[in-house]
């Protein structure tokens, strides 16, 4: 099963990719080998495993599912999400420049500019939906081009095949994070880009229980760089968490469709709240990327946010602390629906007066919405809304 040609359904890939009956035993989940390093019977005769910093079998079965579910060649996984950039970074020199847009997950900001910026790396924040603010700041030195989208928390939209064509030929390379919307509904690598990257966190463990991140690119060259630094630098995930991601990828496709069904419905709820100025959400036909997102992605998710009317920090705080079934933490992507306040929380390492100029205002709430009965979440949202706005959707 593990040759899966492109025009496989995404269903299919997701309960069928990377894994293969155990040659042992028959078991048709890939066990979790608990294993640090692997016997050989004569000095380098092995079965391709060494030590499991270079290779665990729980991992390789792992990294091809998240390659076939990219429909790329080669999959890579990392202890987290940042481990994933980090590493994508680590291919990168001093003076070597990166474009990246201005509504970055605040993680990715904070490790652009706290950590690389440090050791010579130049960052351009700009608005990736702009494809002349991207040319006006390619140069010579681009290396790489860091695409969010949909973004977070705004849900800008930048057009993944209008930044390839742009940046093809110029020398840097595309990377595209695409937790927000997981490989069921969006897949950069069909769209020109050199790279995914995951936080396997969100979506794709899904369940809230593991930290993980994961490259996948068709580029062989950089792939064999990545797994270099890899082994070199040892960010890697254990088995156990390797076999976590593995059972959540087999209900993906069922996931996603509920995340993206019931986000629709609570977007369109939203918008008819009096206590709620706007809602941002691509799926709306006014949404500025609405065009460009019904053309790239096979739905819309499960991500929204909205602006409070009164854009009141005290009203914030008091709406994300009295949700009963949206649980008031940081991440997403989890079968259970969390609310978050952006602006204090997963985007407090940036700049008031830089998230303020993207909409990252105190008014801004962010939601994940989970698998739950919508009506139930509904009735969440209002009870919440009524107690800290006093007023009644
Ligand atoms: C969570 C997240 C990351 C970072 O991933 P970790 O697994 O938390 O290290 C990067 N990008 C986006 C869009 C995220 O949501």
């Amino acid at each position: 099963m593990s040759d899966h040609s492109k025009t496989t359904g995404r269903g299919t890939l997701a309960v069928h990719a990377g894994v293969e009956p155990d040659p042992s035993t028959g078991a048709i989940m890939t066990p979790v080998y608990m294993t640090s390093t692997y016997v050989q019977e004569g000095v380098g005769n092995h079965k391709g495993y060494e030590y499991s910093r270079t290779h665990n079998p729980t991992r390789t079965a792992l990294e091809s599912a998240f390659a076939a579910l990219e429909h790329g060649a080669h999959g890579l996984a990392f202890a987290s999400g940042l481990a994933a950039m980090d590493t994508v970074l680590k291919t990168l020199k001093p003076g070597d420049e990166v474009i990246s847009t201005n509504d970055l997950y605040g993680g990715s900001y904070r490790l652009f500019t706290t950590v690389f910026a440090h050791y010579g790396i130049v960052f351009h924040f700009v608005n990736l939906s702009d494809l002349d603010a991207l040319r006006s700041a390619l140069n010579a030195q681009t290396r790489l081009v860091w695409v969010e989208t949909p973004t977070n928390p705004m849900m800008q939209i930048t057009d993944i095949a209008a930044v390839a064509d742009a940046v093809r030929g110029s020398g840097a390379r595309v990377v595209v994070d695409n937790t927000f919307a997981s490989p069921m509904l969006q897949n950069p690598l069909n769209l020109g880009a050199d790279m995914v990257m995951h936080s396997a966190t969100k979506y794709l463990g899904g369940h809230s229980d593991v930290v993980m991140g994961c490259l996948v690119t068709s580029d062989e060259h950089w792939a064999d760089q990545l797994r270099t630094l890899q082994n070199s630098c040892g960010a890697v995930p254990g088995p156990m968490d390797c076999f976590l991601v593995l059972r959540g990828l087999k209900t993906l496709h069922l996931r996603m469709q509920r995340h993206c069904d019931n986000g629709a419905r609570i977007a369109h709820h939203l918008t008819q709240h009096p206590a709620i100025a706007k809602v941002h959400w691509p799926g709306f036909p006014s949404h500025p990327g609405h065009e460009v997102a019904a053309r790239q992605m096979h739905g819309f998710g499960g991500m929204v946010s909205f602006t409070l009317r009164d854009n009141n920090l005290d009203m914030a705080k008091k709406l994300v602390a009295t949700t009963r079934l949206f649980t008031l933490a940081e991440s997403l992507g989890g079968v259970e629906s969390l609310i978050g306040h952006p602006a204090t929380m997963t985007h407090a390492s940036i700049p008031k007066e830089v998230r303020e100029k993207t909409g990252v205002t105190d008014g801004l709430i962010r939601l994940s919405v989970g698998v739950e009965d919508v009506e139930d979440l509904i009735d969440d949202l209002n009870q919440a809304l009524a107690s800290a706005t006093g007023i009644h959707g």
